[in-house]
């Protein structure tokens, strides 16, 4: 018998309503010793997917109007009986209610208990119980909708279709190898090859999209250089949508990096306001200048950003030094203003140059097109499936490997057998993919990961 498990499942601050979650065999018997409802009727007599207003209590005080969700195993988020509770959302409220929750014999939820026991008890694979993580920590319209094709089960049922095409050939060759008086139809070399080939290709694809997923899901560490004055800090206020830096007309008020994570269109920029790059400075200055190198050296985008209103300085020529070698693009600020600036130097050290106006917000969507030219990404189609994490990358990597060896041992004459023990070993790699064949280390370290409460 498993124990019967609570936590708040809404965010952990006064909010509207608070949702406590409720798992297990006496999970709605628990509900039922703390909620009251109000037509005078009884949780337990409640069928599933049903509400009940009414009043939670500790002992017999009652402390706020709720609301009792029921639901019946095996409909419900974890495959076991749940009661979820609405109460306001107030922190003494929530913690008081959590606490009657308790003493009438729940036990605290650990990190991800709650889609640990979906995944036992078979309401989620894998790859769809890490999307439910992914999904509530998205920051951007792409991470979410991968996340959300994932917990569809669209990258489950990709790999289905491979493993099951797999184990199809590999239960013939193995029966063919067994029985050979039986009548079991010879599986021909080029079918089975053309299998393998198949199987290959489709995971190459998820292992090629991997890094462009990765760029679109987790976003993009960016720094924003240029001299004092260039815009840099009203750039940043303009993809933040609201004042994060502090903008003056007085050179090099941006003391120190500021960061910042900000949508560029569907990217997630997660952005660093540096501390203008020039000679001298004061010293609190200086040690934000330095950083703000060390910031663009590691650096996967930089936006080096150019007053076009003021000729093009030698800190300018700093600026472009900086960037060689490094996935920038140019940024050519205040358009608005009379331009004073020559361009081309900027032009030819640049493998994009954009045109904006941080104030205005002008030439934004371009500068968007340009980061995505740059990153690669502009083709990411976010309905496909992709691989979310680098254990399913590694998985996909392994059950490729083997398939490969499989193939080169088909082709170099080998037995059946003998390709038979690899593709076995490729459909095992594919199974721990979605958690059918985990180890209890790995499913334990992942459900470590999730927030108590989810
Ligand atoms: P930073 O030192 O590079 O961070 O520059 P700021 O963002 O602080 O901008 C310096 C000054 O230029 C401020 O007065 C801004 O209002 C102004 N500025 C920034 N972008 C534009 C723009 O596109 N057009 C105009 N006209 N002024 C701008």
């Amino acid at each position: 018998m498993s124990t019967t498990i609570a936590a708040l499942a809404t965010g952990n601050s006064p909010g509207g309503i608070g949702v406590i979650r409720i798992s297990g065999e006496n999970a709605i018997e628990i509900a039922n010793r703390v909620f009251e409802c109000a037509d005078g009727s009884s949780l337990l007599d409640l069928k599933g997917y049903r509400a009940k207003f009414g009043c939670v209590k500790s002992g017999e005080e009652k402390f706020d109007n709720a609301v009792a969700l029921v639901f019946r195993a095996p409909k419900s988020y974890t495959g076991e009986d749940v009661a979820e509770i609405s109460v306001h959302g107030g922190i003494y409220i929530i913690e008081k209610a959590l606490g009657a929750v308790f003493a009438a014999g729940a036990q605290p939820a650990e990190a991800g208990e709650f889609t640990k026991r979906a995944f036992l008890n078979g309401k989620l694979d894998l790859t769809q119980a890490e999307s439910v993580a992914d999904l509530i920590s998205a920051e951007g319209e792409a991470a979410a909708q991968a996340s959300f094709n994932l917990l569809q089960g669209a990258l489950s049922r990709k790999i289905g279709a491979v493993q099951d095409s797999l184990i199809d050939s590999a239960a013939l060759m193995a029966a063919w190898v067994d029985y050979p008086d039986e009548e079991i139809p010879e599986l021909e070399q080029s079918t089975l090859e053309a299998t393998l080939k198949n199987a290959e290709a489709q995971l190459e694809e998820l292992i090629d999209s991997y890094d462009c997923g990765q760029t679109m899901t987790q976003g993009v560490e960016t720094v924003i250089a240029g001299k004092p004055n260039a815009g840099k800090s009203t750039l940043m206020n303009l993809l933040a949508g609201r004042e994060k830096s502090i903008v003056t007309d007085i050179a090099g008020t941006t003391r120190d990096v500021v960061e910042e994570s900000v949508r560029l269109g569907g990217l997630v920029l997660h952005l660093n306001d540096t501390a203008g790059i020039h000679a001298g400075g004061d010293a609190v200055e200086s040690i934000g200048i330095q950083r703000a190198m060390d910031k663009i050296s590691s650096a996967v985008l930089v936006l080096a950003v150019f007053d076009s209103s003021t000729p093009l300085s030698p800190e300018d020529e700093t600026v472009i030094e900086q960037c060689r070698g490094k996935r920038a693009i140019a940024v050519i600020n205040k358009t608005d203003l009379e331009q004073r600036i020559d361009c081309s130097k900027i032009e030819n050290a640049f493998a994009e140059t954009v045109y904006i106006s941080a104030k205005s917000g002008e030439g934004v969507a371009e500068l968007e097109a340009a980061a995505k030219r740059l990153l690669g990404v502009e083709q990411f189609d976010t309905s496909a499936p992709i691989l979310a994490n680098q254990r399913q990358k590694n998985c996909c990597r392994n059950a490729l490997g083997y398939i490969k060896e499989a193939r080169e041992a088909l082709e170099s004459g080998m037995t059946y057998d003998a390709v038979n023990v690899m593709m076995d070993s490729a459909v095992d790699e594919l199974l721990a993919l979605t958690g059918k064949k985990a180890t209890i280390e790995v499913v334990n370290n992942i459900f470590s990961k999730f927030c108590v409460g989810k």
